[in-house]
Parts: structure tokens; C-alpha cells; sequence
């Protein structure tokens, strides 16, 4: 597979490209902003594909926030959203348990943005936050781990309290073969303008797989249970539909997966160089990363798009 950049079409080429789709899918965190900061270009560009009768929505694997607090921070930021267009994967792991008949407790490994959107689907969940620390490995034990009953399911996401004992009450959750495992998304590790690496969610599930032999059904990208539920929730034709994103393990896997139109920004985490390297390389796997389009930045189709 191919890809080409968008910036290399003619007109008649971008006119056909524009056509090609009527519903687009924005990745977040490098399509829209970095962090906190305004990704310059992107406002203009999905103002302008709303204009032209385009529906957007925007999917990200944050598990942190609520779908308020995205449309808060897209408000500021300058992007046009309601709730009803945010899918991050707090709201899509309520949705989940919505859909499977989910009727116990949830053992939350996470954050607010979670246990807050299970509450506004009506899901019973254990509080978040940070547990005892771990001096000694057996008061821990004996006094300070209580495992409650009534959990059915573990949910496990973006948590800057992971700690042992978290690790010890959700393996020991899971030991009951009934009792559901989810993870909200496998991202490895997240960009950050600060020197340092930050573990990404995947790595919290990873170590709850390894200690439970366990392996967690995944919401967020690529995992196609975001395309389900947006054809359910949203009737869109994967035909008809594009996803645009800054990293190809993740949105453009989970686009080429479903059936949609590809087209990496490099404005966030996949380099040019490293699109060069998985279409040269002969695995079927790799062509599967490969989008059908990139450009430099996704304000770089404005002029385009006018
Ligand atoms: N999860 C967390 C906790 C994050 O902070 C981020 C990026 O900021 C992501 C996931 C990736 O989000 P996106 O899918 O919008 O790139
Ligand atoms: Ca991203």
C-alpha cells in the first residue's frame, strides 16, 4: 500500500478525495492539540469541514477526561463539539457494559473521567484514587486490602495512582473467571514537552494481564469495538467515512481495520520516515499501518478545502 500525500493532488484529485467521505473521525492529542497547546491550522480545518456539511467527530483513547470536559477543552481551544460527538474511551467503556447488560459493581483501576461517565450510565463502581502505600508487603495484605463482593468487572485506564495494591485487588478480582476484564486503550507510552517518558495506559493493562494470565477486552483504537459502536450509536458507512491521526499503531490501524479512509498528520507521534519504513517492509501486518494519506499538518488542507 501507498501513501500519498494530500498536498501532491490536483484539484479535480482533492475535489474527488473531499467527496470520498461524508463523516470524519478526529484523533485528539496530535491532530487537534498537543497537551495543552493549540495545534495551529486544525480549528480552521474542521470549522471548514463542518461548513461544508461534513459530521465530525472527534475519537480519542484519553480515558482521563469525561465527553464534558472534552467539549470544555475543544470550546477553548476553538473546535465546534457537543457531548453527542465526543467518543472518548471512558464514555465507550460505559457504553460497553451498557451493551453486554452489565448489572454488578466495577473495580476501577483509572481515573474520574471513568468512574464519572459509568455514573451517568447508571453503573454502580468502587471510588478511584489513591490507595495505601505499600511500605510492608504483608500489613498490606492482612489489613489493608478489602475486596467488595459485588465487583463484576475491572476496569483498568489511564491512572497516575497505579500502585501494588491497586495490582493486588484487581488480579484478585479477576482470579473469578466471570468477573469481565476491560481495558480503556493499549497506548505504549504518551508524548510530552517535558524530557521524561510517560508510561501510557497499555502498560497498566499489560502488567494486569501478565499477574492475572488474563487478557483484557480493549475499547479505545484500534480495537474495532469503536467502530461498532459508532455505526450503532451514529450510523455512519465505513465506506463514506475518513479517520484522520497522528499515530498509525493506533488510528491509522484502526481506520485501514474498519474499512475507513486513512490520513496520518505528522504533527503528533508517527514520523514520514517511519511511514517509508512499513511500506517498504514485505509483512502483511505493517501494510496494515500504512495510511492512504498524509500531509504535514491538518491546517495544510485549508487552502485546499477553500
Ligand atoms: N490517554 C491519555 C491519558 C492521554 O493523556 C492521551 C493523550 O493526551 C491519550 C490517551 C491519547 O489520546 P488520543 O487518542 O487523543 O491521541
Ligand atoms: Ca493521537
Amino acid at each position: 500500500m501507498s501513501a500519498i500525500n494530500l498536498t501532491s493532488l490536483s484539484k479535480e484529485e482533492f475535489r474527488k478525495f473531499v467527496d470520498s467521505f461524508d463523516t470524519v473521525l478526529a484523533d485528539c492529542d496530535g491532530v487537534l492539540w498537543l497537551g495543552n497547546t493549540l495545534i495551529e491550522g486544525s480549528p480552521n480545518v474542521i470549522s471548514q469541514l463542518l461548513k461544508i456539511g461534513k459530521r465530525v467527530f472527534y475519537v480519542t483513547n484519553n480515558s482521563s477526561k469525561t465527553r464534558e470536559e472534552f467539549v470544555s477543552k475543544c470550546s477553548r481551544l476553538g473546535y465546534p463539539s457537543e457531548k453527542d460527538n465526543v467518543l472518548s474511551t471512558a464514555y465507550l467503556t460505559a457504553c460497553y457494559l451498557q451493551d453486554v447488560g452489565f448489572k454488578k459493581k466495577v473495580y476501577v483501576v483509572g481515573s474520574k473521567g471513568i468512574t464519572q461517565e459509568l455514573d451517568a450510565a447508571g453503573i454502580e463502581h468502587l471510588d478511584v484514587g489513591p490507595d495505601p502505600m505499600c511500605n510492608d508487603m504483608t500489613t498490606l495484605l492482612m489489613n489493608e486490602v478489602q475486596l467488595d463482593s459485588d465487583v463484576g468487572a475491572v476496569v483498568v485506564g489511564f491512572d497516575e495512582h497505579f500502585s501494588f495494591p491497586k495490582m493486588v485487588k484487581a488480579a484478585s478480582y479477576l482470579k473469578q473467571p466471570d468477573c469481565a476484564f476491560i481495558g480503556t486503550n493499549t497506548d505504549e507510552v504518551f508524548p510530552t514537552e517535558f524530557p521524561l517518558t510517560v508510561p501510557g495506559t497499555g502498560t497498566f493493562i499489560r502488567a494486569i494481564e501478565t499477574c492475572t494470565k488474563r487478557e483484557a477486552f480493549k475499547i479505545g483504537k484500534p480495537s474495532p469495538y469503536v467502530c461498532e459502536a459508532i455505526i450503532k450509536r451514529h450510523n455512519v458507512d465505513p465506506k463514506k467515512t475518513i479517520m484522520i491521526g497522528d499515530r498509525c499503531s493506533t488510528d491509522i490501524l484502526f481506520g485501514n481495520r474498519c474499512g475507513f479512509k486513512t490520513l496520518l498528520v505528522l504533527t503528533g507521534v508517527t514520523t514520514l520516515e517511519e511511514v517509508h519504513q512499513l511500506r517498504k517492509s514485505n509483512s502483511k501486518e505493517n501494510q496494515d499501518l500504512v495510511p492512504n494519506y498524509y500531509i504535514d499538518r491538518l491546517g495544510d488542507m485549508l487552502p485546499l478545502l477553500s
